[in-house]
């Protein structure tokens, strides 16, 4: 369906085939889907990084082939930066890849790779130079059905279950010196245009779908309990619960609006407004999913009801692209001038 209505077109710019809506069109169809399911979205985002990759970085001839089939999803997009070892510091990145030819031969592994298995293309992060840190970092594109790759078996997640999150190895995998992303080395740029500049804001919007999902059914629900001839939501106790799942995920949607029309206008300015919208919408959102539950009660509590699913999908979110710990630290530091 979503590869039907060519949704991911929104997220490309209109010299490229797309319909050039920037990032406040992108987080409108993110925050959407995502209040339907946490799990289709997060998909989605991830299909929406590797299709951006291709649309910046990509060669002309592949960006011609693929970037209409990405926008139709009939490939399907994910990418793999994570590894056992690097946590959430890109700079102990350790997968290699060194060129012999007209290949790349890969090695490494990455974990926890959203759609890995499912997905046909991977935007993939691989050392190539001998410098350290994030210097000497290169994004590939990368074929499912490269020789040499494979996959492990699907986590057991708590939350956005609806996804696969696998580990992928890569053992000599065999990759085309066609499907460098950019400029060898230069690797960050393509991670900047694409997981950074675009899917952090991903996030955000997904986070902000689930907060207003969790506000809409303890609204529902409030309204509709009614417990010795009233509705709880006539009780003060509640109606402040309530109070609070309003405004934050108002609050949530206008910084939201904001970082991302700024991102928009100013492209250099689209980390750090990514890093903002982000880190306030998904702790907004694990904030909100928690009092939804609490103005459930009992039934909040049980998988009847969707305000568990959205508690647990929350939670996933303020640890995926960016942990709120380094969010909070890149903020500060942008802020700071350092
Ligand atoms: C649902 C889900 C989907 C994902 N999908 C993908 C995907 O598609 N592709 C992909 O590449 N990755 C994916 N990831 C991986 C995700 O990006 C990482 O989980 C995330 O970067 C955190 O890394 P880690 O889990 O290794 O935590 P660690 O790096 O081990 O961190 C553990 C804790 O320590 C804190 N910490 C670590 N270092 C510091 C520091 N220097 N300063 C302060 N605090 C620190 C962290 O904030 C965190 O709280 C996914 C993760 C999840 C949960």
């Amino acid at each position: 369906m979503m590869g039907q209505a060519q949704l991911p077109a929104v997220a490309v710019e209109s010299v490229a085939g797309g319909l050039g809506a920037g990032r406040l069109g992108f987080t409108a169809v993110v925050e959407e889907l995502a209040r339907a399911c946490a799990s289709t979205a997060l998909v989605f985002v991830s299909h929406v990084v590797a299709l951006k990759a291709v649309e910046i970085a990509a060669g002309e001839e592949i960006k011609a082939s693929l970037l209409p089939l990405l926008m139709r999803m009939e490939k399907l997009g994910a990418f793999a930066v994570h590894e056992p070892d690097s946590g959430c510091n890109h700079a102990a990145l350790t997968t290699r890849a060194h060129r012999e030819g007209e290949i790349y031969l890969l090695n490494g592994s990455k974990i926890f790779i959203t759609s890995a298995g499912e997905a046909d293309l991977y935007l993939v992060m691989a050392r190539t130079g001998g410098g350290q840190g994030t210097q000497g970092l290169t994004a590939l594109l990368v074929s499912k059905d490269a020789p040499g790759l494979s996959f492990d078996r699907i986590e057991d997640k708590m939350g956005l279950r609806g996804t696969s999150s696998r580990t992928i190895h890569f053992s000599d995998c065999q990759v085309p010196a066609a499907n460098l992303l950019g400029v060898e080395d230069q690797g960050m740029q393509v991670m900047a245009g694409s997981i950074a500049g675009w899917g952090i804001f991903g996030a955000a919007a997904m986070a902000l779908g689930i907060a207003r999902e969790a506000t809409e059914a303890a609204l529902r629900h409030a309204r509709e309990r009614v417990i010795a001839g009233t509705p709880i939501g006539a009780q003060q106790a509640v109606q402040s619960l309530i109070s609070n799942m309003v405004l934050g995920s108002e609050a949530a949607a206008a910084l939201l609006a904001k970082c991302a029309a700024k991102a928009d206008a100013t492209p250099s300015s689209a980390l750090v407004e990514a890093f903002k919208a982000k880190l306030f919408a998904t702790e907004t959102a694990l904030e909100v999913t928690d009092q939804a539950i609490q103005v459930l009660g009992g039934h909040g509590y049980c998988r009847d009801y969707v305000v568990e699913r959205l508690y647990r999908d929350a939670r996933g979110l303020t640890l995926h692209f960016k942990t709120s710990e380094l969010l909070r630290q890149d903020i500060a530091k942008a802020a700071l001038g350092f």
